[in-house]
């Protein structure tokens, strides 16, 4: 974790506080709470680095707590891949554990707790059934400026409250009929303040406890209780919930008065909710509920999709954990909306694998060059990453043939353009200067072989007599190097913001060409590369052996980034 001492900003600030002022009971513990009702995305990821890494900066646990307490679209397969993609983002969960793994947690394992505690406080007075429709609910809230109704729920009596909540429990009434409400306050100028719903019917199997439930409880009413029962000292979450404070806080009050807060080193741990800025960025959309439109409609591949902005999309793009932490560090916590450039997330992508990434020679768009006075084979070395000291030297064969990609070709150019021409010389990178004298074509006019040759005393790249050559290829010799399929990214929308004219309309910003194949050459040492391994692909780009596609002598990489980077972060 690289919170650096720089960064002290407003939770870290509270978190401080509270602990010098003995609050936490000798234990800072926070948690995690994803739905599993999709993957996770940068912006939990974002979530992940605050949840997780608050806890790690206070020496604390964080806890991985699947908020599981909507029962429809909720899957074990998302809460696998939950696990997974945090784990791979370099985070542990710690703590106790509800079910056999420490730190872990399903919200839907305290169900029977949650309705025990609904049933206090109808036994407090403190909730009714309420039997309004659609229609009357929305004249008894009232607004914000003007007093709500009471529902006349309000004046039940405790028993027929109880009997009501036990058939809702029971499956006596259809969704929707009758719900579970806090006796707050129907004046309040905060409109979730105003009876809110506690408890719903929902007659919906859900994905771990089948058809035990037909009532579900709220998230608000619910995430303070998981909070309170866990031990959570401090539970931080987006922007929207901070007009849900007022009724976290009630509910702990509730809580605290029926004797269920923790007690940690004889401390009462009455856990406190803070709220910060999503994360936000730029040609992309984050909801879960838009990325399985993306994925179910077949516009990618799947949530894994490397141009999706998924934790596992961006893993299978080349994405390293780190960058992806350095990223969230860079753009902090705050409590000001703002939204993220993607150049930014790929700055440190590139910053780090510039640093790491062995160099390879690739060519994506071959074309072939015969070097007539060449005869035999030798052998160029290059190191493996001239920034690694330790990096160590790669040899690699070197015969009469080469592929080169097309684009340094080009037949007549003007002076500004330093690759092969006709008449003019270029350095073959790591092997020697070669002097074109002409090129084949077919009957379209597209070149299919360059000729030339190479100066004898070249051998290693520089001329004897001390001349200049600007331009260096990079090359694949023919004879050894190995067929690829390279698959280009880019951003999967044209628009910053493909949201500009709602939900219904994102679609149309679809970048149609998000995705290139194109197949072409690697040196040979790269047939070994194993699934997940990056390199840089000299003068091309990053890239990365697919995760999963490379199976018997196929292989494929897909383009994290390019190399060009005109981004400098403020
Ligand atoms: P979505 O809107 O994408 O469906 P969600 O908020 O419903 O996301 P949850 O699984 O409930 O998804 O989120 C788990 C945690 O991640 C929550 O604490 C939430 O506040 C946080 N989170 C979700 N999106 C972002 C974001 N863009 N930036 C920061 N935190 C986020
Ligand atoms: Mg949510």
């Amino acid at each position: 974790m690289n919170q650096s001492d720089t960064s002290r900003h407003f939770l870290r600030q509270w978190i401080e506080k509270d602990v010098l002022a003995g609050k936490t009971g000798g234990k800072v513990v926070t948690r995690f709470p994803p739905e599993p009702n999709g993957y996770i995305h940068i912006g939990h990821a974002k979530a992940v680095f605050v949840d997780f890494g608050m806890a790690e900066l206070f020496g604390g646990e964080c806890h991985l707590r699947l908020d599981d307490t909507n029962p429809a679209k909720e899957s074990d397969e998302y809460a696998e891949n939950i696990k997974k993609d945090i784990a791979w983002l370099g985070y542990r969960w710690s703590g106790e554990g509800d079910a056999g793994e420490s730190g872990f947690y399903n919200a839907s394992n305290m169900f029977d707790k949650m309705y025990e505690i609904a049933e206090n406080l109808i036994k407090a007075g403190k909730a009714y059934c309420c039997n309004l429709t659609q229609e009357q609910w929305k004249e008894y809230r009232g607004v914000p400026e003007r007093p709500g109704k009471p529902s006349p729920g309000r004046e039940t009596s405790v028993e027929r409250n109880l009997e009501i909540f036990r058939d809702m429990k029971a499956g006596k009434y259809a969704d929707g009929e009758w719900c579970l409400r806090a006796k707050i306050d129907m004046a309040s100028p905060n409109i979730h303040f105003r009876d809110p719903v506690l408890y719903r019917i929902r007659h919906v199997s859900h994905y771990h406890l089948g058809d035990k439930w037909c009532i579900y409880p709220m998230y608000d009413f619910a995430h303070p209780i998981e909070d309170a029962l866990e031990g959570v000292t401090h539970s931080m979450c987006t922007l929207e919930f901070e007009v849900h404070r007022p009724l976290y806080d009630w509910v702990v009050d509730r809580l605290d008065e029926m004797g269920m807060l923790r007690v940690r080193g004889g401390v009462k741990i009455r856990p406190e909710q803070r709220e910060f800025a999503r994360l936000n960025i730029t040609y992309t959309v984050m909801s879960k509920r838009l990325l399985l439109q993306l994925v179910s409609e077949g516009h990618v591949a799947g949530w894994d999709d490397p141009r999706m902005p998924t934790v596992c999309g961006m893993r299978r793009r080349g994405y390293t954990p780190g960058a992806i932490r350095e990223f969230c560090e860079r753009v902090g916590i705050s409590k000001m909306e703002s939204e993220s450039d993607p150049a930014l997330l790929e700055w440190c992508v590139r910053e780090e694998l510039n640093a790491t990434a062995p160099r390879r020679m690739a060519v994506l768009d071959p074309v072939k060059v015969v070097i007539d006075n060449f005869e035999g084979v030798r052998e160029v070395q290059l190191p493996n990453n001239p920034l690694d000291p330790d990096g160590g030297m790669r040899k690699i064969p070197f015969g009469r043939e080469i592929w080169i990609d097309r684009a340094d070709f080009m037949e007549e150019a003007d002076k500004k353009f330093f690759r092969m021409t006709v008449g003019g010389e270029v350095r073959l990178r790591g092997a020697c200067i070669f002097k074109c004298t002409g090129c084949l074509k077919d009957e379209t006019g597209r070149v299919v072989e360059i000729h030339g040759v190479w100066d004898e005393n070249s051998w290693g790249g520089s001329a004897p007599d001390g001349r200049k050559v600007k331009g260096t290829i990079h090359w694949v010799d023919v004879a050894t190097g190995v067929k690829a399929q390279f698959r280009l990214y880019e951003r999967l929308f044209t628009e910053k913001d493909p949201l500009k004219d709602g939900p219904a309309e994102f679609l149309k910003y679809l970048n149609p060409d998000s995705l290139k194949t194109v197949s072409g050459y690697v040196e040979p040492l790269l047939a070994a590369a194993r699934p997940s391994e990056r390199f840089q692909f000299e003068r091309t780009g990053y890239f990365v052996a697919d995760e999963y596609d490379m199976k018997g002598d196929c292989l494929v990489f897909n383009r994290t980034v390019t190399l060009k980077d005109s981004y400098k972060p403020a």
